[in-house]
């Protein structure tokens, strides 16, 4: 069985291994996104506050949390496409 992967609502990074909210979507799992480094229950806890982490990020420039993790022909435009922005 392939192993389910989970979207960042923040980044749009696509391979999280576990639901940012929890399956209920009401847990958040207070794991960091290795993208865009944003604590799921944390930063992203109000909307308002995860568009802001969401817009602080893309300004900086889309900076890994875990530089190691970033693909070499990533692309920040793309990924967040992936959650509609
Ligand atoms: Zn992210």
């Amino acid at each position: 069985m392939p192993k389910k992967r989970y979207l960042c609502p923040i980044c749009g990074y696509p391979d999280l291994k576990e639901p940012p909210w929890g399956k209920d979507g009401a847990t958040p799992s207070y794991d960091i996104c290795p993208c865009c480094g944003c604590e799921f229950g944390y930063e992203d806890a109000r909307p308002e506050g995860a568009d802001k982490f969401r817009q602080k990020w893309i300004e900086g420039g889309g900076t890994w949390f875990e530089p190691k993790k970033r693909p070499e022909a990533w692309d920040m435009t793309e990924q967040l496409k992936g959650i509609g922005t």
